[in-house]
């Protein structure tokens, strides 16, 4: 095993690590869902961006990055939840958001096609065509969506880096994380980092490991001696 000094500074790098990519994931998930997730034409040559946020998935994607920033950024596990709804209500959008724009848009031709369209038609005027139907469902999808994605990935990564870290998963690793002697069946929790069976005794470690007699350091098959206190180990073999 690592040392603790080793093991503490890795923790602490593990941390910063994932506070950085957790909110640089949040930031990516504001811009994105301020940003375009439906981007159409319409009359041929007038944009229109509506943006994440007057949508319901980007509306929530926006809560979840606030309450990232509120605090949820100390907890990794609750940043990987919050990670996994952004990636599930995004994805969701990729196929709701252009049915939506559609939807909306069939509904302005209607409104058109009964009042301005039937007075051009009086002077044979052509109708005019609020926008063309026939464009692809990922042609509507605004860049927004694509951040709000990316940002989503980051804040799992950022989530995943720093679950090993997090006191919340810790405690309950602690707490549900159990060993299975391999000679009786018996369980019981990681955390006792038990040497023996407390149900039949025999030893948990490895064939290859053995005990020294003096003070419990793990000795090595072919050791003659204690790398801890010098005791001679007697050879089984
Ligand atoms: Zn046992
Ligand atoms: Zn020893």
């Amino acid at each position: 095993m690592f040392p603790k000094p080793l093991l503490a500074i890795i923790g602490r790098i593990l941390a910063t690590l994932s506070t950085v990519l957790i909110l640089v994931g949040a930031a990516g998930i504001v811009a994105g869902t301020l940003g375009p997730w439906a981007t159409f034409r319409v009359f041929h040559n007038i944009e229109i961006n509506l943006p994440g946020i007057i949508f319901l998935g980007g509306g929530l994607c926006l809560s979840v990055a606030a309450l990232v920033f509120l605090g949820a950024r100390r907890s990794p596990l609750l940043c990987l939840a919050g990670a996994l709804a952004v990636l599930f209500w995004s994805g969701e959008a990729q196929k709701r958001v252009p049915e939506r724009v559609k939807f909306q848009l069939a509904g302005s031709q209607l409104v058109l096609a009964s009042t301005v369209n039937r007075l051009l038609d009086q002077f044979h005027i052509p109708d005019i065509e609020v926008a063309n139907f026939g464009t692809k469902n990922s042609e509507l999808l605004g860049e927004g969506l694509d951040w709000t994605l990316k940002g989503a990935n980051v804040l799992l990564l950022g989530s995943l880096v720093g679950l090993p870290v997090d006191p919340l998963a810790v405690w309950i690793f602690r707490r549900t994380a159990r060993v299975r002697c391999c000679f009786c069946g018996v369980k019981w929790l990681l955390s006792r980092s038990a040497r023996f069976c407390p149900s039949c005794g025999e030893s948990t470690l490895p064939s290859s490991w053995r005990l020294c007699p003096g003070c419990g350091t793990k000795a090595k098959k072919k050791d003659q001696h204690c790398v801890s206190c010098g005791t001679a180990i007697v050879s089984e073999s």
